[in-house]
C-alpha cells in the first residue's frame, strides 16, 4: 500500500509582523511547530489513526505557554481563563463520523484530551463549564489550578485590550502567539481534525467562539479535515468549516479552491479574518490565510517536515 499520510498545524493567524518577530521568538515558535509535527507524524508513520496523531499534536501546542490554548490561554474580560477545544474524525467503515467537545473549561491540563473523551465516553458531542471540568477530572485526567494555565505575557495583552477597549485575536496584541489545531489523513485514508484554543483576549466571560462548534471552527467528513483559526464570530457566522467541505462535496471545488474562497471571501464578508489548516481524503493539504501571517507546519509522507509564519 502506497504510504501517503498527511498532518498538518497552526499555532494561530493574525498580525505577525516580520520587524516584530525577534530571531529568538522566531526560532523557538519553529522548535514548538517542529516538535507538534514530530509528535503527531510518529504515530502516523508507524501506521497510528489520524485521530491520535491530530491528539498528539494538539497536546503538544497546548502544554507550550508560545500559544493560546492549555498553559498560555488568555484572558477574558474577567480575567479568567476559559478554553474551548473539539475533534472529529471521518466516518468509520461502521458508519457515523465522531465527534466531541468542550467549551467554558477551566482547569483541563489538555482540553483536547477532555474533547476526545467526551466523543469516546458519552452519548454526546458538547460539554460545557464547570461540569466539563468535573467530566474530566472524573475521566482520570490531569487537571491543575488557575496559576497553570495564566502567563505573564496574556496578562499583559489583557491589559493592552482593555486599555484600547478591544477584544483581540491573539496575534493583533504585542505578543503575537495563537490558538491551535492539528488536521490529517492516516495511511488507511481516515481523516481528523482538532482546534484547541483560550479564546479571544477580552472576551466577555461565557463567550464561546467557533473552535467547540462543528461546522464553524472544526470539521471532518470523508471529504475534508478542517481547522480554523482568526475572528470565532465571522467564522461560526459562515459556518467556515463546513462551507469548505459542502463547496468541496456540493460544488465540485478542490481543496485549493474551496479554502480559498473560505479563507479569503467568506469569512471578510462574515465580518472577520483569519485562516486555516486543510487535508483531503488524497492527502493534499492546503493553509491559507488572510492575515499578515498565520504560524503553521506540515508534514507528507516521504517528504521532510515544513514550518512557515508568513507567505512564502
Ligand atoms: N478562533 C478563536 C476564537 O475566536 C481565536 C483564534 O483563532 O485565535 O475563539
Amino acid at each position: 500500500m502506497q504510504d501517503n499520510w498527511t498532518l498538518a498545524i497552526h499555532g494561530g493567524a493574525g498580525t505577525i509582523r516580520r520587524d516584530d518577530l525577534t530571531p529568538e521568538t522566531e526560532a523557538a515558535t519553529r522548535a514548538a511547530l517542529e516538535a507538534a509535527l514530530q509528535a503527531g507524524g510518529a504515530i502516523l508513520a508507524a501506521g497510528g489513526s489520524a485521530e491520535e496523531a491530530v491528539v498528539a499534536a494538539a497536546m503538544s501546542l497546548e502544554d507550550c505557554p508560545l500559544f493560546n490554548a492549555g498553559h498560555g490561554a488568555t484572558f477574558t474580560a474577567a480575567g479568567s481563563i476559559e478554553m474551548d477545544a473539539a475533534l472529529m474524525t471521518s466516518p468509520s467503515q461502521a458508519g457515523a463520523a465522531q465527534a466531541g467537545a468542550v467549551t467554558g473549561v477551566t482547569r483541563i491540563r489538555n482540553p483536547i484530551l477532555a474533547a476526545q473523551a467526551v466523543m469516546r465516553a458519552t452519548p454526546h458531542v458538547l460539554l460545557a463549564g464547570a461540569a466539563a471540568d468535573a467530566f474530566a477530572a472524573a475521566q482520570g485526567l490531569a487537571m491543575e489550578p488557575p496559576a497553570y494555565f495564566e502567563t505573564e505575557h496574556r496578562r499583559a495583552q489583557l491589559i493592552a485590550a482593555q486599555a484600547a477597549q478591544t477584544v483581540s485575536l491573539d496575534h493583533d496584541l504585542p505578543a503575537k502567539m495563537g490558538t491551535i489545531g492539528a488536521v490529517a489523513r492516516d495511511r488507511h485514508g481516515a481523516l481528523a481534525a482538532a482546534t484547541s484554543t483560550g479564546g479571544m483576549t477580552n472576551k466577555r466571560a461565557g463567550r464561546v467562539g467557533d473552535t467547540p462548534i462543528l461546522g464553524a471552527g472544526t470539521w471532518a467528513d470523508g471529504h475534508v479535515a478542517v481547522s480554523c483559526t482568526g475572528t470565532g464570530e465571522a467564522f461560526m457566522r459562515c459556518v467556515a468549516a463546513h462551507e469548505i467541505a459542502a463547496l468541496m462535496r456540493l460544488a465540485g471545488k478542490s481543496l485549493e479552491e474551496a479554502t480559498s474562497e473560505v479563507a479569503l471571501l467568506r469569512v471578510p464578508e462574515a465580518g472577520g479574518r483569519g485562516g486555516l489548516i486543510a487535508v483531503d481524503a488524497m492527502g493534499r493539504v492546503a493553509l491559507p490565510f488572510g492575515t499578515e501571517g498565520m504560524y503553521r507546519g506540515w508534514w507528507r509522507a516521504g517528504e521532510a517536515p515544513h514550518t512557515a509564519i508568513h507567505a512564502e
